[in-house]
């Protein structure tokens, strides 16, 4: 038996990804930008005490998106993770472990994903469990 634990839905369509059908992923090109705006920002304002008005000015994070591979637009190429490969949050901490690794994952939202997906605050990434087939 396959555990779901974990539901996926698309940004473009909203519906449900299915097993095969899309990735969770992240753009080489969003991710490129993000790593230069924000490295340019840290060598004009690493050094010293920073203001919040600075602060406010750092560079987004490159986006995790979620697209079925049919809505995926094109010229998207980047690091992905097919839905299959994540549907349970034992995945989902295992993944993060192995992003950990990388340098640039600093430099996404990852942290915001997994935290809104752990409070049940975004329903792109849902829990199965709360969709209230139960009450
Ligand atoms: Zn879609």
């Amino acid at each position: 038996v396959t555990v779901v634990e974990l539901d996926f839905v698309c940004d473009v369509c909203g519906r449900q990804v299915e097993d095969g059908d899309g990735s969770l992923y992240v753009r080489d090109v969003d991710l490129q930008v993000a790593r230069a705006d924000q490295s340019e920002w840290q060598r004009v304002h690493g050094g010293g005490p920073v203001s919040i008005g600075q602060l406010m000015s750092f560079p987004p994070d490159a986006l995790w998106l979620i697209h079925h591979d049919r809505c995926r637009p094109a010229e998207s190429d980047g690091y992905d993770i097919a839905v299959e490969q994540v549907r349970t949050w034992r995945d989902l901490v295992r993944w993060t472990a192995h992003l950990m690794e990388k340098s640039w994952l600093p430099s996404t939202n990852w942290a915001a994903l997994i935290g809104g997906a752990a409070e049940g605050r975004n329903h792109r990434i849902a829990d199965v469990t709360r969709h209230g087939d139960a009450a």
